[in-house]
């Protein structure tokens, strides 16, 4: 990467982190995505269950075969499991020791801005793990919470929706939310985590790479 490709992104990432420092996340630097998959696993104890939450970011690092290969127990649904499987996972996500996902978006004013279909990512960043850590290229930054609404419904949703063969509006042509209903919606709940929840320590890894979608 030339040099003042390398100095933008890291200037971003840098204003971005002490915006979330200010509303109480705390904040990783990882350059690279194997220094993000170092940091992600210093941040999770060995012994500790893992939920994973779905994302495709925490899949490009390699999170979950690390995890697994020292031992730690890993819940995830992206697996070939039952529809009663599934649901018992996001279920026990809401209590494991740490939760990790990515965010759709992370202003620049220091906010993780989310879509959830089912609701349990959003859920688990919020309340029920004590431990949270989340994993942002800096592809996922953006100045505000009305531009991570709007990368949310232009960007993310159309490339999750792709993801799983959907036919939502955003992905025949753009995002309509008058038309767009369940099931086949991804966007059912939109959340705003303004500052850091007060039971949940939220770690942000931001890495100086694109990362998931
Ligand atoms: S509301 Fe529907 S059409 Fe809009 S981004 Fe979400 S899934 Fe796509």
């Amino acid at each position: 990467m030339r040099t003042e490709k390398s100095w933008l992104i890291e200037r971003r990432i840098e204003r971005t982190s002490k915006a979330l420092e200010s509303n109480a996340f705390r904040t990783v630097y990882a350059p690279t995505k194997t220094q993000a998959l170092q940091e992600a696993l210093r941040l999770i104890p060995a012994n500790a269950t893992v939920g994973v939450g779905g994302s495709v970011t925490i899949r490009e690092i390699g999170l979950i075969e690390e995890l697994e290969r020292r031992g730690n127990r890993v819940l995830e649904t992206w697996r070939k499991i039952t529809p009663e499987e599934d649901l018992a996972i996001r279920k026990k996500q809401l209590t494991c020791d740490v939760f990790v996902s990515s965010s759709n978006a992370v202003t620049e004013d220091g906010k993780l801005v989310n879509a959830d279909g089912t609701g349990n990512r959003v859920a688990a960043m919020i309340f029920g793990p004590p431990k949270v850590v989340v994993v942002a290229g800096v592809n996922k930054i953006v100045p505000d919470v009305h531009a991570g609404i709007e990368r949310i419904r232009n960007v993310a949703a159309p490339m999750n929706v792709r993801r799983v063969g959907g036919t939502t509006p955003c992905v025949v042509e753009r995002c309509n939310l008058e038309a767009c209903t369940p099931p086949s919606r991804h966007c059912h709940a939109i959340t705003i985590l303004e500052k850091c929840p007060t039971k949940t320590d939220t770690t942000v890894i931001l890495v100086g790479e694109e990362l998931g979608f």
